[in-house]
């Protein structure tokens, strides 16, 4: 099928280049479905996007970007049996191919025929066939789009806190009050955490960390934090440690948080050709479990969608802001200087 209609489309050509252009809208073929696209939301890692660029190789630019999104059917492949035209859904940003070595140990998130898909900062997006069967979801009619689109980075949460194994009662320290930290904090919560401590460097932050349930708020630029953090617990250390920044200075700090036995959960990713230094009394007298975790599945997909939609998991508070798809530019610049906010909703 040939088609010459155009759509609204964010290109990003290089660093802090990012351009809202006319491209050609998506055509469906077997077995792909067409959604407009209602809301997407920032995330972290378009941000690094268009701070620091792609990874030289793995991607051709320009390109598409944005992979938090929801939006409405407006057309269906041939074969496709659902979703109907019409329905309210979100997708991806990954369906793992249930064939490989990985899928069939169940390690979903390891698939080594992942598909991504990126392109939410647009009008139109077409979700390719595989991830309409394996990871797209139908929204309920009272959740707002913005909220369902922030489905996939409270998935890599749920994954990562299971993972931890946060329990009643546990007291839980978290590294960081962006984003993918808060949400960790409204997770931990809901796991039934007796105390959450949470650090950062913005007061700001600290504050929404506050507002969104926190015990403790520790200004890290101003305190020593692991040493506040044995304060704040009878001189023990957390149960629990999460790091959600993406550093190796914040991941070797992790570790110093936890009580003997604790655990540690690394989940923010660090820079490439990193590494931290771990010290081997610490790891064995201390009995403690480092955990690192990457993405998510799709039950943890469904299961993020389904904690927004009852309201356990309330992620409003997340969205700051909203704009329109032509502010885009703005929207991240927005991000790189605000401290108080936390995403922005792109309205295409
Ligand atoms: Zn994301
Ligand atoms: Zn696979």
């Amino acid at each position: 099928m040939k088609n010459d209609e155009k759509m609204l489309a964010a290109m990003i050509y290089g660093v802090k280049d990012l351009r809202v252009e006319e491209v050609p809208k998506p055509s469906v073929e077997h077995g792909e479905v067409l959604v407009r696209v209602k809301a997407a939301t920032t995330c972290g890692t378009d941000l690094k996007i268009f701070q620091r660029g792609y990874v030289e190789g793995v991607i051709k630019l320009p390109t598409v970007f944005g992979h938090e999104w929801a939006g409405e059917v407006v057309e269906v492949g041939e074969g496709v049996s659902w979703p109907e035209v019409g329905m309210r859904v979100r997708a991806g940003n990954s369906a793992p191919c249930l064939r490989c070595r990985m899928c069939q140990r169940g390690s979903f998130n390891m698939c080594e025929n992942m598909m991504w898909l990126w392109g939410a900062y647009a009008e139109y997006i077409k979700v390719p066939a595989r991830m309409v069967l394996v990871n797209m979801q139908e929204i309920p009619e009272h959740v707002p789009f913005e909220e369902a689109a922030i489905t996939e980075p409270l998935a890599c949460v749920l994954r990562g806190a299971e993972k931890a194994n946060v329990k009643l009662g546990d007291t839980v320290a978290i590294i960081g009050a962006g984003p993918i930290g808060l949400l960790h904090l409204l997770t931990a919560k809901k796991m039934g955490a007796e105390k959450i401590i949470v650090t950062d460097l913005v007061d700001e932050r600290l504050d929404m960390a506050e507002k969104l349930g926190a015990d403790e708020a520790v200004n890290a630029g101003r305190e020593d934090v692991v040493q506040r953090i044995k304060e704040l617990t009878g001189g023990y250390g957390a149960d629990v440690v999460i790091e959600a920044i993406g550093q190796p200075s914040t991941w070797e700090q992790a570790l110093k948080m936890a009580r003997k036995g604790g655990t540690v959960l690394e989940f923010g990713g660090c820079p490439p050709n990193t590494e931290i230094r771990v010290s081997t009394e610490m790891l064995h007298y201390g009995d403690l479990t480092v955990i690192g975790a990457f993405h998510t599945t799709p039950t943890y997909f469904k299961k993020a969608l389904n904690l927004i939609s009852s309201g356990a998991i309330n992620v409003k508070p997340l969205i700051t802001q909203r704009m329109p798809l032509t502010k885009i530019r703005e929207a991240f610049e927005t991000l790189i200087t605000s401290k108080k906010d936390v995403k922005i909703a792109i309205n295409p």
